[in-house]
């Protein structure tokens, strides 16, 4: 297994045969095996199936000390201010341009996707976000002179101040290990906290991987650590932290809530969704055959904003599922063994491939056709699904209601653009959308209609890329979201200060004793000030 092999800090994370020898590089350079819980966790190629490395999983102790040491480093590492860590950020931007093969490697490995999937969205955002957050932090969390309309302040200097929580907890999911566990930890760490970062069991590599990376580039002992484990080791973590920024499903996101909002932190929650798209008769085909062909089945369907149905008018429904057929039935699926050798990989997840069967089984028991596609793909040492589209499809199939996160495009047929507004909006879920018209101010109106956190007009996916703009879910998609002001604010407290010149005056106008005289004039100013509205 390339781009894993390390030696750090004292712990090697071996290769083959699977290990567990000193641990998992980065996260027992943390963390002393001793405390590492009783079991090791194997690392499966699924593009493969074989065993490429093990990583401890770390018990409630180990993510205590894991803590404490965090928590002694944040103070000096906010100390080093914005352009100091700014400085360890493009460092480390530079470091994954130097090794991007090495990540690529590793990343591949663990999740069976192609090099391409990795390189486009995964590298690409990670150098994308480091540059990002160090350019921005500042403007986003400098202090800012406030200024009030009221007169009880006036004369007096205002300040909004950000400050950082602490110690930030971030737990990732398997189908974007760059991406969506590492790349939430860089506002995080930008902002001045400590960070651990609880990466999916399934695919915890790149994480550690990076940890080498960050220490290079200077970035201070335990300012991030990876803490290896299963779900166990992530609920452990929010035991210890002062903030927790979770994606992953929208079942376990319920759970990190319940569990924050116990210890009364804040959480941000990036979960599930089942993006629509909608096609109206007026729009290219061509282009909106090619993006829904690419949006679905880009990283093998496995990405959060994947397009996972699609509503099409009527009029250019027959020819649309034909364009879309004929693209889907070219796509090369299977083990990537370098760039271009595949279009499609593997399904990362054990138990995703039997929900992708079941909803693709369920659909054409309730009478849909599958044009192309439509089985596991049989033959081969790791875990594929054929790139499957179906047609004849509508509500009543879990394939149009539930997220099936996997190689397939459901597409249903609509008399108008009214009805595929209903039906889109028909979901719990409330992620990405997008709509394909030639009419693009009827595009934007009808985008406005989706309720989602995300629209795309003549496309789909591409905000995600736009890191000035925020990206999170509406309805059972999520609770906050991550990109722009907001997604790094989320890692601070707000701080007012409010400060009076030495010179003001010794008592003020509304402080003891009450007097009547003073009450009386009071009134009159609040009434010249506030009662002079209209009445409607
Ligand atoms: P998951 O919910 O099963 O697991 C996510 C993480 O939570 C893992 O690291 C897991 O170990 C941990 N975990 C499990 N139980 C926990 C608990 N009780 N307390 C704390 N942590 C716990 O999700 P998954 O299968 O890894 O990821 C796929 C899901 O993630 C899909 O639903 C996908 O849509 C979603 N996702 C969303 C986004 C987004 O930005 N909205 C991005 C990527 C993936």
């Amino acid at each position: 297994m390339a781009g894993v092999e390390q030696d750090v800090q004292g712990g090697a994370l071996q290769a083959e045969p699977a290990v567990a020898a000193n641990g998992a590089s980065a996260a027992m350079a943390e963390a002393p095996l001793a405390s590492a819980g009783s079991a090791d966790i194997a690392v499966e190629n699924p593009a493969t199936g074989e065993i490429v490395a093990s990583v401890p999983d770390l018990d409630a102790t180990a993510v205590a000390q894991m803590a404490a040491r965090g928590r002694a480093a944040q103070p000096d590492w906010d100390a080093l201010g914005f352009d100091g860590r700014a400085r360890v950020m493009r460092r480390a931007q530079k470091w994954l341009m130097d090794n991007a093969d090495r990540v690529v490697e590793t990343i591949v490995s663990e999740t069976g996707k192609t090099h391409e999937d990795a390189q486009f969205a995964e590298i690409s955002y990670a150098a994308n976000a480091f540059g990002f957050w160090a350019k921005h932090a500042k403007g986003y969390l400098d202090d800012q002179r406030v200024k009030s309309s009221q007169i009880l302040v006036k004369g007096k200097k205002l300040l909004l101040r950000y400050r950082p929580l602490g110690l930030v907890g971030v737990i990732g999911p398997w189908n974007y290990p760059l991406t969506n566990s590492f790349g939430d930890c860089i506002p995080a760490l930008m902002a001045g906290n400590s960070v651990i970062l609880k990466p999916s069991e399934v695919t915890p590599l790149t994480s550690l991987l990076m940890a080498e990376g960050l220490r290079e580039c200077g970035l201070p002992e335990h300012v991030y650590q990876v803490a290896t484990g299963r779900g166990a080791t992530g609920a452990a973590m929010i035991e210890q932290v002062d903030m927790v920024m979770f994606t992953g499903s929208t079942r376990t996101g319920r759970k990190v809530a319940e569990e924050a909002a116990r210890r009364l932190i804040p959480c941000s929650l990036e979960l599930g969704g089942k993006d629509p798209m909608i096609v109206l008769s007026d729009a290219d085909l061509e282009r909106a055959a090619n993006l829904a062909v690419y949006y679905s089945m880009q990283n093998a369907g496995q990405t959060c904003i994947s397009i996972e149905r699609v509503y099409v008018e009527a009029p250019i429904y027959e020819e649309f599922v034909s364009m879309v057929t004929e693209k889907v039935r070219a796509l090369r699926v299977g083990e990537p063994k370098g760039p271009g050798s595949v279009d499609v990989g593997a399904i990362t997840f054990p138990p995703q491939i039997d929900t992708i069967a079941e909803h693709v089984a369920d659909a054409t028991g309730k009478g849909a056709k599958v044009t192309v596609g439509g089985h596991r793909l049989e033959g081969q040492r790791g875990r594929f699904f054929e790139p499957t589209v179906l047609s004849g499809v509508d509500h009543t199939m879990k394939v149009m209601t539930e997220e099936t996160f996997g190689p397939t495009l459901p597409i249903m047929k609509v008399s108008d653009a009214e009805e595929a507004v209903r039906l889109a909006n028909e979901s719990p879920y409330g992620l990405g959308a997008s709509v394909f018209t030639r009419d693009a101010a009827r595009g934007e109106q009808l985008a406005k209609r989706i309720h989602a956190g995300a629209t795309n007009v003549n496309d789909a996916l591409i905000n995600y890329t736009a890191l000035e703009l925020p990206m999170g879910g509406a309805k059972a998609s999520g609770l906050g979201s991550r990109h722009g002001a907001g997604g790094i604010r989320k890692y601070c407290d707000q701080q007012a200060i409010v400060i009076t010149s030495h010179l003001a005056f010794k008592r003020e106008i509304h402080m003891f004793p009450y007097r009547a005289r003073t009450t009386r004039m009071l009134q009159r100013l609040f009434k010249v000030m506030y009662g002079r509205g209209r009445r409607d």
